[in-house]
């Protein structure tokens, strides 16, 4: 077994923290670029993706406590007032975990913040892996064009979702959820990132996944290969050798250690793999009619936010700027 214990069936356990601040800048990875802003209203999260790039490093609190960040729509509300005449571009939820996972249903922290977006009139964009946010289906659909929900979604075989992603809802649940979302006008996206050479990369598996995203009616689809880092790769390879998927760990390795790729703290797959199957994806998306690509965060409209309104030139302070190196 790897000595990096994920999984666990125990229910994690969640801890009330006030945070002192919330907001951050971030830029893609490689660009210096100001892209907008990001705040993650959980430290931790339940989902327990053996892949997940936002452990940063090994810690193993982060799938088995999440801090709640009690008072984070009262320092958001602070964040964006300390930003004074600055437009905002958009906002992200969240980059380093899932704001509607399971605990959301109890605490409805990151519907708090949406509010305070929404009154602000600041656009945003939320990745998911959760069909939590349906209990907020009104209230995003309500924004329209100035909200954008992207689902993560790495396949639709079950059985494969629960080994990988073992506390996410079933596929049906995320495709119901995206349905939703549509039918009442929201601009929606599905990402399929990270797809997992050996484990979710079979053309039959990505064709039945992009299909049944079709169905549900999904605007945009992107998709990246799995980035692995060494706390990752242990977790990953202790997982398929208990499955006694012993093809994939051989491919994996193949592809990511033959003549290794290194970006920062990560492994990059081979490259030619990588285009391959990108191009694969980007094919069967648009010949079903969808985009290919991440929703352009660009077309939202900057908003000159009325936290200006709130400006004291004595408060005024930059966020701290982090350079988001994932979607996951
Ligand atoms: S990949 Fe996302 S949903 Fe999965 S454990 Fe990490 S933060 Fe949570």
């Amino acid at each position: 077994m790897a000595r990096y214990r994920w999984w666990s069936a125990e229910v994690p356990e969640s801890v009330k923290k006030p945070c002192r601040t919330l907001l951050h800048r971030f830029a893609e990875a490689g660009s210096s670029e100001y892209y907008g802003f990001t705040f993650n209203p959980y430290k931790g999260c339940a989902h327990r993706c053996v892949y997940c790039y936002a452990t940063y490093e090994w810690t193993p609190e982060f799938y088995d406590k999440v801090i709640v960040k009690s008072n984070a729509p009262d320092v958001l509300s602070a964040d964006l007032a300390r930003l004074g005449r600055r437009a905002v571009e958009e906002v992200f939820m969240a980059s380093a975990t899932d704001c509607y996972q399971p605990l959301e249903g109890r605490y409805g922290i990151t519907r708090r913040c949406v509010e305070i977006l929404q009154r602000l009139g600041i656009p945003y964009t939320i990745i998911t892996k959760s069909s939590t946010i349906i209990r907020d289906l009104e209230l995003h659909a309500r924004y329209g064009e100035r909200c954008t929900i992207v689902w993560s979604l790495t396949t639709i075989d079950a059985r494969v979702k629960r080994l990988i992603e073992p506390n996410t809802p079933h596929p049906e649940s995320i495709l119901y959820a995206i349905r939703l979302f549509r039918r009442r006008g929201v601009r929606v996206g599905v990402n399929i990132d990270p797809i997992i050479p050996g484990v979710t990369d079979e053309p039959e598996m990505l064709e039945k996944l992009v299909e049944a995203i079709a169905g549900a009616g999904a605007d945009y689809v992107s998709a990246g290969v799995l980035k692995l880092r060494d706390d990752i790769w242990d977790r990953l390879r202790g997982l398929l050798e208990s499955g006694g998927m012993l093809e994939a760990i051989a491919k994996i390795r193949q592809l990511y250690f033959t003549k290794p790729i290194r970006q920062a703290y990560y492994y990059l797959p081979d490259q030619e793999y990588t285009r391959a199957v990108l191009h694969f994806v980007e094919r069967l998306v648009r010949s079903r009619g969808m985009l290919y690509g991440f929703p352009d965060m660009e077309e939202h409209q900057p908003c000159y936010a009325r936290a200006s309104e709130l400006y004291s030139e004595g408060s005024a302070k930059k966020p701290a700027q982090v350079v988001l190196t994932v979607f996951y």
